[in-house]
């Protein structure tokens, strides 16, 4: 699954992202098995589905037959299934013999039904048949409905979001991972549209009364929550390539906007069948872009039927940028990996999640950099660590191999950790084996293992055969423990032409202080330079120390091309004769050292001043995305001192001198040989900018917001975007009525719902609180509600917070069903209020069950500690800024 969220983008300070799940029950951990709610001792093998819906009435019938095997005698069968009312139910034992009835009882909490037989089933293979009604959801899960256009062009499309665990919305099912069936399914639609599924249509025939029987090819051996159904209104392009028919599906009149994504994904298919050693199994792979938004997910990997919001994969020639291509490249790269990692081959339990999802971002990462060199997306990594390292230096983090017992949980792992720590620990042993035996290992693992289900260690007993490295010992130690490694270079000695250096590890941590906890070893793999020479140096740091021999005596660099998973701390002097080369240092090594050196300074680690000083002598030359990191990190810092608006001033002040330089270089405007870096950075420098309340880019924003219809010139598309934020952010009344009137009028849905969230990016109080009444109010369709308060949560937490709390019912209703455990602490998230904590703790103890409270314990920690920095550690930049004016 894919996090990037409307709301994601927008909230770019707060925590995690997921997906919907349900109730917690009790699981069975049986030591040395796999993690199970449902009794093991019957298995399905094959799923004969026939799926009705009603879109008017929002519901559906649905009969399903399974073949199942019976291990050992039972008094009845029992299966996960949700919100589903069985019209009848029977067993047959085998064909011509006739089926025998079965008692229907269900236990909604534990998410299941059990189908009893007048006596014992005998071990043997039977066929289930099952015929039952359920309910079509307005949000992203189970079988769910989009609504588009207005009027006499109003219209419903159905889509399918199963994963983690909502196949059993749908149909009676085995739903969890482990086990794999083949899946055969009919459904009935109207005649006209178009039916999607993991399969081609096999047949079809008209049924006489406007709709027609369409049955889709049978499916390979899989799990159910990658199960995929689609009908309405669409268009659909095509392509061959590589012996595979690939697809775009979109609403009617809309493919025009996806025709990029069909392009890239010819490139990735090309990739990957040659990376993975194992082709592309399907026939055809088709995109699917679906109008509106979820919370918590933006791309779904249903094996070959990827579903996709239309903003992360329609490029829309009104407000897409460059960014905004580079973001559908990326969403492909990783669901396109999914295809393997996840639906050729299969975690056995939620506990192994991030096989899925760090796999699928460090292809992501990887394949994005490999096919768009020019892109120069390596760049990104370290702020990808960064989002990991953040989660992950708190005492609320979780080890990236967890157990998960029950669905709910599993559709809290849908963060940071699993995702950016997962990715960038695959990045770390890349590195350390080398990218031939990476990918020879990788490529056992799929020829040993695929249709089937794993567990981390498949991977890594493959991965120790080719490497001839102890690659499980360092995996074990990254991925069975949580936490961040400290290496500190404690003292580099130049002897023979050479530096020794003597490394120590300890750990970094954010709010850890008063804790006891026994120190943390890693076993870790560490590369250094001196700088100036082009030799790199491996090493491991073993029992928390090593000594190293560099070559060439001068500046020695930790962490030299940033593939590490660590943070490099430098004893004063060798950071300042460090800083001194700053500019020399290739743009990887400069984004590492100022975000280690923020972060540590932020902890107290290291001054403050270290990191304020290299973002004083950062120069105009430097690459583009080096000024796009400062940018951030001058925002991220800005946002430390909300609620205090004259020392915020005195930092705003300082920052807009060091980023307007570099705005003035290269202009509003577009010239002639500006590369993507450059086209990149200007959307970014006026973004942040006006973040910083910098009064001549918001003059500037308003003055070209107020000719856009008068001089497009004014208004081109690089800059609609942006400069719409701008002139939203800072809204009077009357532009936020007028930004409202224009939201209402679009005819674009990816424009509509961008308006309808800057209506909710306003900095005034009042007009934020106008946007959290327009998000009940339903004006922005079903879909939008959720995003346009977490929108206004980025500015106004305690707003934002205090509002869905005395609307609960209300704001339930439009946030993915099963994922308000996480939804609401994220509307807390940005809050630097020391009453906040509280109230999250309250909310927790009111609406949580034991088992989900993790989101809300992480954001009361995460608040807790920005409450700590602003208190201790904020004087020292007060003290740095004052010295200079001094
Ligand atoms: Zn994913």
């Amino acid at each position: 699954m894919d996090r990037h969220t409307i709301s994601a983008a927008l909230l770019a300070l707060a925590g995690a992202v997921a997906c919907p799940a349900m109730a917690a029950s009790a699981s069975v951990r049986i030591p040395g098995q796999v993690t199970t709610e449902l009794p093991r001792d019957v298995r399905p093998s094959h799923y004969d589905i026939t799926l009705n819906p009603y879109p008017a009435g929002m519901r559906f019938d649905g009969e399903v037959t399974i073949d199942i095997d019976v291990l050992k005698a039972v008094d009845s069968v029992t299966l996960n299934a949700v919100d589903l009312q069985f019209r009848k139910a029977s067993l047959v034992a085998k064909p011509g013999t006739r089926a025998a009835p079965l008692q229907v009882s269900v236990d909604s909490k534990a998410q299941t039904a059990s189908f009893r037989a007048a006596r014992a089933i005998a071990p043997g293979h039977y066929r289930l048949k099952l015929a039952y009604d359920g309910k079509i959801n307005s949000q992203a899960f189970g079988l769910f409905a989009l609504d588009y256009g207005t009027g006499q062009a109003a219209r419903r499309a159905l889509f399918t979001q199963f994963e983690n665990s909502d196949a059993r919305c749908m149909i009676p099912s085995w739903d969890e991972p482990e086990y794999k069936a083949t899946f055969s399914l009919h459904a009935i639609v109207p005649q006209g549209q178009m039916a999607i599924s993991n399969m081609p249509m096999a047949a079809q025939h008209a049924l006489g009364d406007g709709n027609v029987d369409v049955q889709f090819a049978e499916t390979p051996k899989m799990s159910t929550y990658l199960l995929f159904f689609g009908v309405g209104e669409f268009d659909r392009l095509k392509t061959q390539a590589e012996g595979v028919e690939l697809g775009v599906i979109t609403r009617k009149g809309a493919s025009g906007q996806a025709a990029y994504a069909l392009d890239a994904a010819k490139g990735i298919l090309h990739e990957y069948n040659d990376y993975f050693g194992v082709r592309f199994p399907l026939p055809k792979l088709d995109n699917i872009a679906g109008p509106g938004s979820s919370q918590f997910f933006g791309a779904m990997e249903n094996w070959g039927a990827i579903f996709s919001f239309e903003h992360t994969m329609l490029l829309d020639p009104a407000i897409s940028t460059q960014r905004s291509k580079e973001g559908v490249f990326e969403v492909e790269a990783h669901e396109m990996a999914h295809q393997w990692f996840g639906d050729l081959v299969t975690m056995h339990w939620w506990d192994d999640l991030w096989l899925n999802e760090g796999f699928a971002s460090w292809m992501e990462s990887r394949t994005t950099a490999r096919l768009h060199p020019e892109w120069h997306t390596e760049l990104h990594a370290v702020e990808n660590r960064e989002g990991a390292m953040v989660q992950d230096a708190a005492k609320t983090s979780h080890p990236v191999i967890q157990h998960i017992a029950t669905v709910e949980q599993a559709s809290q792992a849908f963060d940071a950790i699993t995702y950016q720590k997962g990715s960038a620990v695959i990045a770390m042993l890349e590195n350390y084996v080398g990218e031939d035996n990476w990918r020879a290992g990788v490529r056992a693992y799929f020829k040993a293992h695929a249709y089937g289900n794993t567990t981390s260690d498949d991977l890594w007993q493959e991965l120790d055969k080719v490497a001839g490295k102890p690659v499980s010992a360092i995996a074990h130690d990254f991925t069975l423990q949580p936490g961040v490694p400290l290496i500190r270079v404690d003292a580099a000695v130049c002897k023979d032409g050479n530096e020794v250096v003597h490394l120590s590890q300890s750990e970094f941590r954010k709010d850890q202080g008063a804790v006891t906890a026994p120190a943390r070893i890693w076993l870790v793999p560490v590369r250094l330079q001196t700088v100036g020479t082009n030799q790199v140096v491996q090493a491991l740091v073993k029992n928390g120390a090593a000594d190293v021999t560099v070559p060439g005596c001068g500046h020695v660099l930790l962490n030299a091309g940033q593939a590490g998973y660590y943070r490099a701390l430098y004893q004063p002097e060798l950071f300042a004769g460090l800083a001194g080369k700053f500019a020399e240092l290739p743009a990887i090594d400069q984004i590492g050292m100022m975000t280690d050196s923020l972060a540590l300074g932020l902890n107290g680690a290291q001054p403050l001043s270290d990191f304020l000083e290299l973002a004083n002598a950062i120069p105009v030359q430097a690459n583009p995305q080096v000024w796009g990191e400062f940018a951030d990190k001058f925002g991220l810092i800005y946002q430390e001192y909300r609620g205090d608006p004259v020392r915020q001033r005195q930092f705003g002040d300082f920052a807009i001198s060091r980023l307007q330089p570099k705005m003035q270089s290269i202009g509003w405007s577009a010239a002639a040989g500006d590369d993507e870096g450059i086209v990149n950075l200007r959307e970014k420098l006026i973004r942040a900018l006006g973040e910083l309340n910098d009064p001549v880019t918001v003059a500037e924003a308003r003055r070209r917001f107020a000719l856009r219809k008068t001089d497009p010139a004014a208004l081109p598309v690089a800059l609609r975007r942006t400069v719409t934020q701008i002139v939203a952010v800072h809204a009077d009344a009357a532009t936020w009525d007028a930004l409202h009137a224009a939201a209402k009028e679009e005819d674009s849905r990816l424009v509509k719902e961008e308006l309808y969230n800057l209506l909710a990016s306003s900095e005034d109080d009042a007009l934020a609180r106008r946007a959290l009444d327009l998000a009940l109010e339903g004006e922005a369709g079903p879909t939008a509600a959720g995003s346009m308060i977490a929108a206004v949560a980025r500015r106004h937490p305690e707003l934002a917070f205090d509002f869905a709390l005395a609307h609960l019912e209300q704001v339930e209703r439009v946030v993915d069903a099963s994922s308000r455990s996480r939804y609401f602490p994220r509307l807390a998230a940005s809050s630097i209020d020391p009453a906040m904590p509280g109230k999250l703790l309250s909310y927790a103890n009111a609406h949580l069950d034991p088992s989900a409270r993790h989101d809300a314990d992480e954001a009361i920690a995460n608040i807790s500690y920005r409450i700590a920095v602003r208190d201790q550690r904020l004087p020292a930049i007060d003290a740095w800024l004052a010295a200079r004016h001094g």
